[in-house]
């Protein structure tokens, strides 16, 4: 069984000690601060700026669902008081059976206009939640603040300054809880990776997590570059990776590809003979009966 992908071609890889893998850790730290510095810094500078397109979008929402505010609240106010909002009579209760019942107006022929019929049920507020749903985004590319400005930083400057969280005001579901989710997805994942480096710990001889290497490919540039296999077990004639992965839309050629050509050139190098394998670890299986996937 040989293992068939796409290669490139690497110039140099080095596995990196425990030592270079901190370092490297620490570097990526300290770039991440340094962006919540800069992004601190350019919300101090804009201030005014972000109040005025914090009041912009929020308008622009409501702008944007008038029609639809304007008729919900004449639908419930209807269904509270059972009275038609064009001629002012009394709704009657019909239900014809078969249909769902309903309150009209019995004056709906006289040709004055659109009488009032409103549902049994109480009237939903559906509005467009497109803008609110990524407000911080959206605030952060249409001022020119895109990769300055970072959407956790601007929601707790925003919230700092007693502002209305406008994710939570029009949809119903706080951002906080959306950007959140993304740490969330990050700690799951590396549970998940450590639950696998478990089982495969009772197949192969050796399982190796997380393992570091710095390398230099046709697509580098002359540079050297870092990449972190999540798994990789060997036995006596064979070389496996593993790559853990939340659900297949996840899985991507160009990472199997890269890690496999890093693994056959360090093998080649180190004189090993061993045979490679790639197989992906998928937590969530593509499910055909879910809701979400279509
Ligand atoms: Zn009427």
């Amino acid at each position: 069984m040989s293992l068939h992908f796409d290669p490139v071609a690497i110039f140099d890889a080095h596995i990196l000690s425990e030592q270079e893998k901190k370092d490297y850790f620490q570097s990526l730290r300290d770039r991440n601060k340094y962006k919540i510095q800069k992004s601190i810094e350019a919300i101090d500078k804009n201030k005014e700026l972000l109040v005025d397109a914090y009041w912009k979008l929020y308008y622009d929402i409501q702008d944007d669902n008038k029609d639809q505010i304007r008729n919900y609240g004449k639908q419930h106010r209807a269904w509270e008081d059972k009275i038609c909002q064009l001629c002012g009579s009394k709704l009657k209760y019909i239900d014809y059976g078969g249909y769902s019942p309903f309150w009209g107006c019995l004056n709906y022929k006289d040709g004055s206009g659109k009488h009032t019929t409103v549902s049994d049920r109480e009237p939903t507020l559906y509005l467009d939640i497109k803008k609110a749903v990524s407000w911080l985004t959206n605030i952060t590319i249409d001022n020119g603040f895109k990769g300055t400005i970072r959407a956790t930083e601007l929601y707790n400057f925003y919230m700092d300054s007693g502002f209305e969280d406008i994710r939570l005001f029009y949809a119903g579901n706080s951002s906080e809880k959306y950007l959140n989710i993304y740490r969330d997805v990050k700690k799951n994942s590396n549970s998940y990776e450590r639950k696998c480096y478990d089982d495969l710990k009772q197949k192969h001889d050796t399982v190796l997590f997380q393992l570091g290497i710095r390398y230099e490919s046709e697509h580098t540039g002359g540079k050297s570059r870092y990449c972190f296999l999540d798994l990789l077990a060997s036995d006596k004639d064979r070389v496996y990776i593993y790559e853990c992965k939340t659900n297949d839309h996840d899985t991507n050629d160009t990472q199997r590809n890269l890690y496999c050509s890093v693994m056959y050139y360090l093998l080649h190098v180190h004189q090993d003979e061993r045979d490679l394998s790639f197989e992906y670890l998928i937590q969530k299986p593509y499910d055909p009966n879910s809701p979400f996937i279509k």
